[in-house]
């Protein structure tokens, strides 16, 4: 597969901070990619690299196979969505999608058709009209997409796009932009600090930490085997087992009460969560804590708190990271 965007030992300091120190990393054509790590980790300038907005120190950046690592942003075939939207108050929707359209000197008729195709695409037909003021923030937040999308840019970045959103309509923006991304079959490349988000839209994850890549692939992959224990406590929930001089990761739903895996343990109910689906029960097993999640299904019975209660799980779920 075309490959559209490749950084190659790209590296970017402000002063004495390595925001980005060294990054190795390929965009395959119509991916849909995330860039996820906590904050400061370096993936926001990661992005800013892309887009051009900032220069990097030194490495290389090429997209679709040309270098572009001193080019200027509006001679890069990409488009940014920001977090703050970053609309025009005064101009109705169909003018702020109209507008980047305008610069480039597209004809009138050309450019409203193409305006009305992209409010199309994000589900605003018939809020031309309106001012960005009389819009929800999901719908400001479509409006922000279709500016971006009425390029038709190569790439598209997008730095924390529903960092502004509730969470009921941030699931659902997730299921759309996905949906979108299929559709249109152009790279995504998206920032964020939150997990679940980087779970459910990506096709491949980059988890960032101190201004490097420290594990790259799948959401699968990353959950299900991370690398380190940064990666298994900053993608779900850590459970960590210390033994030996190693450190063992298992992800909560796979252990549970009882014996039935091949791995068993003694410890004592710390506390037990209702969370709605599941009950969350943690249970102290020495100097370490391991949570398990157990399905509301009726049929559980649930320990209290100071219970002793013996604990498994099965040893092919168990990821040494340390
Ligand atoms: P966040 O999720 O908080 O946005 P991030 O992972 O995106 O974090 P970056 O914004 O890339 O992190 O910042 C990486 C490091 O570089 C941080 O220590 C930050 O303070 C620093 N930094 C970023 N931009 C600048 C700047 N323009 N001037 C000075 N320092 C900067």
């Amino acid at each position: 597969m075309a490959i559209a965007i490749r950084l190659s030992n790209v590296a970017k300091s402000f002063g004495e901070v390595k925001a980005v120190d060294g990054v190795n990393l390929e965009i395959a054509d119509g991916e849909f990619f995330a860039m996820l790590g906590p904050s400061g980790s370096g993936k926001t300038t990661v992005l800013r690299l892309i887009a051009g907005f900032e220069l990097p120190d030194s490495g290389l950046i090429e997209i679709d196979g040309v270098d572009v690592s001193q080019t200027p942003p509006f001679n890069r075939d990409v488009n940014t969505v920001f977090q703050d939207y970053a609309l025009f108050p005064h101009m109705t929707v169909l003018e702020n999608v109209e507008y980047g359209l305008k610069v480039k000197k597209v004809v009138k008729e050309e450019r409203i058709e193409r305006a009305r195709k992209a409010l199309a695409r994000v589900k605003l037909e018939g809020y031309e009209a309106r001012k960005p003021g009389q819009l929800s923030g999901g719908q400001r937040q479509r409006v922000a997409l279709a500016r971006a999308l009425v390029n038709e840019p190569k790439v598209l970045l997008l730095d924390e796009p529903l960092g502004a959103l509730d969470l009921k309509l941030r699931h659902e923006m997730q299921i759309e932009l996905k949906e979108l991304q299929r559709d249109i079959g152009i790279t995504f490349i998206f920032v964020t600090h939150d997990q679940e988000e980087a779970l459910t839209m990506a096709d491949r994850i980059a988890v960032f930490n101190q201004g490097n890549i420290v594990q790259m692939g799948s959401a699968r992959d990353i959950y299900e085997e991370p690398n380190s224990e940064f990666v298994a406590g900053f993608v779900g929930i850590s459970n960590l087992l210390h033994r030996e001089g190693r450190v063992i990761s298992i992800r909560p739903e796979k252990i549970s009460l009882g014996s039935e895996g091949d791995r068993t343990s003694l410890g004592q109910v710390a506390s037990v969560m209702f969370l709605g689906a599941l009950t969350k029960i943690d249970v102290a097993i020495g100097s370490d804590t391991l949570t398990l999640l157990s399905k509301n299904d009726g049929l559980e019975k649930f320990p209290s708190t100071g219970e002793q209660v013996e604990v498994s799980w099965n040893s092919k779920y168990e990821f040494q990271v340390g």
